[in-house]
C-alpha cells in the first residue's frame, strides 16, 4: 500500500507516451526488423507498464554496422578533450534528468525511490564525471630498446573497437554507467544490451546521449533477450569484446560461445558473500551496516552479505537487535517515498526465492523473521533471516538473490584459521565484510579472504575510482578505476628505426 506515492514526473509521462519504445540504432530510434516487441512489468503489482521493441539478430548487425560507421569515421575525428566533454554533459544531463530516472528505476525495477535517487542516480553520474577525466589521460610509453641499432620505440594505448555491453537488472542505470564509463573515455563504440526485466531507463538515457553530441552510433541501445539479442552479440566476429554483468551461469555460457571468435571477455558474475562480525565490533555501526548488506536494493545485488558469521559472545546480542529492527522495515512499492524495501524485480525472480525459503525450511533452518512471500499483489518477500544453518545448506551455498540472510555464529577469536575457512568455503569471491576495532585482524582477515572486495566497519561503499570484480566463480576483470581502462584498450608497440 503507498502512503506517500509520487506523483510521477510529467517527464515520465511523455517518455511512456505513444507506442513501444524504440531501440537506439545509429543516432536514430528504430523499430526492430522483426517488429516484434516485449511488455515490461511493473513488479509492485504485476501490470504491463509499457512495450519496448525487441531487438534480434538482424538489429545487432544493423547496430554493429552502425557502431563500425562512426568507430572508422566521426568518432575518430574527436579529440580526447571533446569526448571528455561529452561525457561530462552527459554527466550533467543525467543530473538534471535524475528524478525521472530514479522514477523509471522505481517503476520497472521496483526499487525504493529515495534509494534510486541517493545511490543510483549519484553513483551513475559520478562515474561519467570520473571517466570523462580520463579520457585526456590514455598514454603510451617510450621505451629503451636493447637491439643495438638506433631506434624509437613507443606504445600506444588504442581502443578495442566495436564492444558489447550486457548488464542485469538490478541496477539498470548503474550498470550502464560502468559499462560506459571506460569504455567511451578510451575511444570504444558501444553496443549496450540492457536486461529484459528492465529496459526502460536505458531507452530514456539515450535521448541524452544524442543531447550531449556524441556523433550517431558512438553508443547503440538494444532492447531484447539473452538467448537471441545477447547471445548474437556474443556471437558477432565484428563485436571484438564482451563486458557482461549477470550470473555465473550465462558467464560461463558466454566463454564458451565466444570462444570460436576469441573474443575479449570482462565477466562480473555472482556473488555469495561473508559478512563476519567479530565479538569486538562497534555493534552500533556493525548491526545497521549487516542489514544493509543484505537488504539494500531487496538482497539483489552481486555483492550482498548473505552469510553473516556472528561471534558466539555476541551472536544472541546482534541477532535479536538484527531481528526487531528488520520487523520495522518498511516494505512498500518502490515509488513510495517511505519505502524501505520494495518487490523483487519479476514473478520469476519471486518465484526463485520462493524457492529457496522452502529450502531453507526443509534443510531444517529456522527463519527468525520472514520465511514466507506476501500475500498481495506484486513480488514481494519479506526481508527473511535464517538462523540454525551450515555451509552445506543450499541457502549459504547458491545465490538467492533475495532478502534472505543465512546466519551463523563462530567462535575462534585468536586463532582466525576457522573463520577464515567458513568464509571462503564458497566456489564465489566477489565481495566480504569485517566488523572489528582489532586493527591486526582486520587487515589479517582482510588479506585471507578470496574476494576481489573487502570492506572494514563498512558494507556496499562503491566509488567510481575503487575497481570492483570477482575472484574465483565470481568473473574476472576489474570495472572502475584506472583498471577498467585495461578492459577497453590494446596496445601497440611501434617501432622506428632512426639510422
Ligand atoms: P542473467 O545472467 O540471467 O542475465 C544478465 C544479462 O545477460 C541479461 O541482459 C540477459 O538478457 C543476458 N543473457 C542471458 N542469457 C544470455 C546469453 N546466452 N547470451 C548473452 N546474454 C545473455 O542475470 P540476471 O538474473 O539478470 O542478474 C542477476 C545476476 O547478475 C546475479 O547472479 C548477480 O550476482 C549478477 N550481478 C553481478 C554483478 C557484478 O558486478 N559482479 C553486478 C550485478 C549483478
Amino acid at each position: 500500500i503507498a502512503e506517500k506515492a509520487v506523483q510521477l514526473d510529467g517527464r515520465v509521462e511523455d517518455f511512456l507516451r505513444g507506442g513501444p519504445k524504440k531501440l537506439f540504432i545509429g543516432g536514430e530510434f528504430v523499430e526492430s526488423i522483426s517488429g516484434k516487441t516485449f511488455e515490461t512489468v511493473n513488479p509492485a503489482t504485476g501490470k504491463v507498464i509499457t512495450s519496448v521493441y525487441e531487438a534480434d539478430k538482424e538489429d545487432v548487425n544493423r547496430a554493429v554496422e552502425a557502431a563500425e560507421k562512426a568507430f572508422y569515421g566521426e568518432w575518430r575525428k574527436v579529440t580526447p578533450s571533446e569526448r571528455g566533454k561529452m561525457m561530462w554533459r552527459l554527466a550533467d544531463l543525467l543530473e538534471e534528468h535524475l528524478e525521472p530516472l530514479a522514477q523509471l528505476e522505481a517503476l520497472d525495477n521496483g526499487k525504493p525511490i529515495s534509494h534510486a535517487r541517493a545511490a543510483d542516480l549519484p553513483l551513475s553520474i559520478d562515474h561519467f564525471r570520473y571517466y570523462a577525466g580520463w579520457a585526456t589521460k590514455i598514454s603510451g610509453e617510450v621505451i629503451d630498446s636493447s637491439t643495438g641499432k638506433d631506434m624509437l620505440a613507443y606504445t600506444r594505448r588504442e581502443p578495442v573497437g566495436v564492444v558489447g555491453q550486457i548488464i542485469p537488472w538490478n541496477f539498470p542505470i548503474l550498470m550502464l554507467a560502468w559499462k560506459m564509463g571506460a569504455a567511451l573515455a578510451t575511444g570504444n563504440v558501444i553496443i549496450f544490451k540492457s536486461a529484459e526485466q528492465t529496459p526502460l531507463s536505458a531507452l530514456y538515457l539515450a535521448d541524452l546521449v544524442k543531447q550531449a553530441g556524441f556523433p550517431d552510433g558512438v553508443v547503440n541501445m538494444l532492447s531484447g533477450y539473452g538467448e537471441t539479442a545477447g547471445n548474437a552479440m556474443v556471437q558477432h566476429p565484428r563485436i571484438r569484446k564482451i563486458a557482461f554483468t549477470g550470473s555465473t551461469e550465462v558467464g560461463k555460457l558466454i566463454q564458451q560461445q565466444s570462444t570460436g571468435n576469441l573474443k575479449r571477455l570482462s565477466l562480473e558474475l555472482g556473488g555469495k558473500s561473508p559478512n563476519i562480525i567479530f565479538s569486538d565490533a562497534d555493534l552500533s555501526k556493525a548491526i545497521p551496516g549487516a542489514m544493509m548488506g543484505i537488504f539494500f536494493n531487496q538482497g539483489q545485488a552481486c555483492s550482498a552479505g548473505s552469510r553473516l558469521y556472528v561471534h558466539k559472545k555476541v551472536y544472541d546480542k546482534v541477532m535479536a537487535e538484527i531481528v526487531s529492527r528488520t520487523s520495522k522495515m518498511r516494505q512498500g512499492i518502490g515509488l513510495d517515498e517511505l519505502t524501505e524495501i520494495g518487490p523483487l524485480v519479476s514473478e520469476e525472480q519471486f518465484k526463485r526465492v520462493t524457492r529457496y525459503l522452502e529450502a531453507g525450511h526443509q534443510a531444517g533452518a529456522e527463519a527468525l523473521i520472514g520465511g514466507q512471500p506476501l500475500d498481495r499483489s506484486g513480488y514481494f518477500i519479506p526481508p527473511t533471516i535464517f538462523a540454525d544453518v551450515n555451509n552445506e545448506m543450499s541457502i549459504t551455498q547458491e545465490e538467492i538473490f533475495g532478502p534472505v540472510l543465512s546466519a551463523m555464529p563462530f567462535d575462534d577469536e585468536d586463532d582466525l584459521t576457522d573463520i577464515i575457512r567458513q568464509a571462503n568455503d564458497t566456489e564465489y569471491g566477489l565481495a566480504a565484510g569485517i566488523w572489528t576495532t582489532d586493527v591486526r585482524k582486520a587487515h589479517k582477515v582482510a588479506h585471507a579472504i578470496e574476494a576481489g572486495t573487502v570492506w572494514v566497519n563498512d558494507y556496499n561503499a562503491l566509488d567510481a575510482a575503487i575497481p570492483f570484480g570477482g575472484y574465483k566463480q565470481s568473473g574476472y576483470g576489474r570495472e572502475m578505476g584506472s583498471y577498467a581502462l585495461d578492459l577497453y584498450t590494446q596496445v601497440k608497440s611501434v617501432w622506428v628505426n632512426l639510422e
